[in-house]
């Protein structure tokens, strides 16, 4: 996988993506990451990538001319059209299935926005996925766009040690992750559940099932109408929702 990041603000990019699980998997080459200076492609003297918009209003808006240049340069580097992701608070909010489904691309282009946003033209031109990571407003792309690298790169083979860690976690079948435990057996009179000290596999299995429902329906309910679930699972939820209903 090799992100491309355009923005305005690089070293932010770089610094932060540079470090943990991430920072390793740039080491290792699982990823490779460059973040582009999109103010290098203006043709301003003073470097200036932003203007009022028309129409009047408040605040500024990122001109076409230095994004497309940045974008053109790229592509013609890579040397094919890749998927370019704008991100936006008007996109579609961006969930696990679309990080697994971005994790299969070989590039993966990001373009931050910042002020108002980008002349709309530009965006027509480049643009393929519109993604933003919830309802609310943040001052810039490059927040967002380390949130999808961050999620889509757990996803490549060879970033995380255990494969396995990716695959049953949250959101994995559209279920919730049962709780962890570590040492010690006893904490602050807690004690980690008997069922994980038995080295019963298929035992440690149905708990960890019944807590991941538990979870779901506890805390995000609305998951478990696209949850994939058995006829086991459904008697499990049946009862629950009888019980905490009396
Ligand atoms: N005027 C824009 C609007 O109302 O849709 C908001 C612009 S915002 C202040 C500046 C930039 O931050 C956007 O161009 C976008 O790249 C980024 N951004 C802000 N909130 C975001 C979100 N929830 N998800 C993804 N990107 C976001």
């Amino acid at each position: 996988m090799r992100y491309h990041v355009l923005t305005l603000f690089p070293d932010m990019i770089m610094q932060a993506l540079g470090t943990s699980i991430i920072g390793k998997a740039l080491e290792k080459e699982s990823i490779s990451l460059e973040a582009i200076d999109i103010r290098e492609y203006t043709k301003n003297k003073h470097k200036k990538v932003d203007d009022t918009p028309y129409g009047g209003g408040a605040g500024m808006v990122m001109q076409a001319q230095p994004v497309y240049d940045a974008y053109k340069a790229l592509e013609e580097k890579i040397g094919h059209r890749p998927r370019v992701i704008y991100l936006t608070p008007q996109g579609s909010v961006f969930h696990q299935k679309m990080a697994q489904e971005f994790a299969a691309e070989e590039d993966l282009v990001f373009l931050c926005g910042h002020y108002e946003g980008i002349d709309e033209r530009v965006l027509e031109e480049i643009v393929t996925d519109y993604v933003s990571i919830g309802d609310y407003v943040l001052t810039g792309g490059e927040l967002p766009a380390m949130v999808l690298i961050d999620a889509i790169s757990r996803l490549v083979p060879g970033v995380l040690n255990n494969e396995e860690s990716a695959q049953f976690e949250s959101f994995h079948d559209n279920l919730l992750e049962y709780p962890q435990y570590s040492r010690p057996e006893e904490w602050m009179g807690k004690k980690v559940p008997s069922v994980l000290l038995s080295g019963h596999h298929a035992n440690i299995d149905a708990w960890r099932r019944e807590q991941s429902l538990i979870r779901t329906y506890e805390r995000r309910p609305d998951l478990l109408e696209k949850a994939a679930l058995t006829p086991k699972d459904q008697k499990f939820l049946d009862n629950l929702r009888n019980s905490t209903c009396k």
